[in-house]
């Protein structure tokens, strides 16, 4: 056990590399193509809701390696709109009763599974029994058993797995990566993090429903922080503490409305973090021995904007969504580890039972 953290120090250091590495090799697609195999992959989406709809089709345009093939939907009346707009067969639409009969569709390589969070792992476990890769939006699902279920049924189909982490294949948080985890400006001692927005009237199943979404701010955006604490330091947090609160008594019913929690590292680092449905921020900040570095704001879609000490760090122009369904086509066809790993998924869930363990009993969660 004493050496569980440089294990997985190691991992997230792993993963860097691995980022690097994808970079390498996405460039060398760009001047040329260096790989035989320019087929781009069928996606199929599963779930066409808000973010299937604004964020992944339109991104789906953008990408090199992959492209929209294939819808899975419960809702018939949105299959007219979708196959005129992205030119999807009648073969390719499926909805949730025979959604199975894809594993007999050569246009379709990787479901996309876009539901609410608890069905997740109903949907993800059925399209690698169909013999498909598998993207799963995060969070992974609302318990680490059933991301191991998950992660279990990938592996015994053969199929690899990607959460939808959009942010580790964004210029911007690899900056993060690269400063924190090579120590440009020294050891890391503090991070400062929150993500939040006003939205606790809003009437959907994020909100209403925590059967389905597994808790509040925390499983829906304070993950971004998690994330973001993790891989700027390159460590994982060895003790948890957590406090919740409610100001809105009668909304968010068996969920958090803001949660704060604060993490303890190997190395003597600390993070302090929020989530919140009544606050607004969206902002990391890391303190190193001789220096400073972060982004605010740090976690949309666009419009990130970071700081290296009094000096800016070079504005991106990056699509997050086609850059993370691009990698994980490569990774399928250059069969490389993906970076936002069903393991990924997994480790957050842990902390993120931690952190409501915390929250609940009011005491510190040793991991
Ligand atoms: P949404 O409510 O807009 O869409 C959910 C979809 O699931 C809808 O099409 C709905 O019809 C379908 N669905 C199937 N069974 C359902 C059921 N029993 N109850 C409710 N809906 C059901 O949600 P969304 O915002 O698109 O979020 C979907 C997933 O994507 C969530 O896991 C969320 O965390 C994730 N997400 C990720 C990002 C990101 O930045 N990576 C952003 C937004 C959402």
């Amino acid at each position: 056990m004493s050496d569980q953290p440089i294990k997985r120090r190691k991992f997230i250091a792993k993963s860097v590399q691995a980022a690097s590495l994808l970079a390498l090799s996405s460039s060398a697609y760009a001047i040329g193509g260096c790989t035989a195999d320019t087929r781009k992959l069928g996606i199929a989406l599963l779930g066409l809701g808000s973010y299937a709809t604004n964020q992944l089709a339109p991104a789906l345009e953008h990408t090199q390696h992959c492209r929209l093939a294939g819808i899975v939907t419960g809702t018939p009346s949105k299959i007219g709109a979708w196959q005129k707009n992205y030119a999807i067969p009648d073969k390719n639409v499926y909805n949730y009763d025979n959604f199975d009969s894809i594993k007999n569709n050569r246009d379709i390589d990787i479901v996309y599974v876009v539901t609410p969070n608890a069905l997740h792992m109903p949907f993800v476990v059925r399209a690698a029994e169909a013999g498909k890769h598998v993207i799963c939006e995060k969070p992974m699902e609302i318990s680490s058993d059933r991301c191991k279920t998950m992660i279990t049924a990938c592996e015994k189909a053969g199929k690899k797995l990607q959460i939808g982490y959009r942010l580790q294949y964004d210029p911007y948080h690899q900056q993060l990566m690269r400063l924190g985890q090579k120590q440009e400006f020294g050891k890391v001692k503090l991070v400062n993090t929150g993500f939040s927005f006003y939205g606790v009237n809003n009437d959907n199943w994020r909100f209403t429903d925590a059967k389905l979404s597994g808790g509040g701010p925390l499983m829906d955006i304070g993950i971004y922080s998690l994330q973001g604490v993790r891989y700027s330091l390159g460590e994982e947090p060895i003790s948890i503490t957590a406090q919740r609160y409610k100001t809105i008594m009668d909304k968010l019913p068996d969920m958090e409305e803001t949660i704060c929690w604060q993490m303890e590292f190997p190395s003597g680092a600390v993070a302090n973090c929020t989530s919140s449905y009544v606050a607004r921020e969206n902002y990391i900040r890391v303190s190193s021995e001789k220096g400073v570095f972060g982004l605010e704001p740090a976690f949309s879609y666009d419009g990130l904007e970071g700081y290296i000490n009094q000096g800016v760090m070079p504005p991106q122009t990056h699509i997050q969504q086609a850059a993370q369904m691009d990698a994980f086509a490569l990774n399928i066809k250059e069969n490389t580890p993906v970076i936002a790993s069903g393991e990924e998924g997994l480790r957050d869930m842990v902390i993120i039972e931690a952190i409501y363990e915390a929250a609940r009993s009011g005491k510190k969660i040793i991991l």
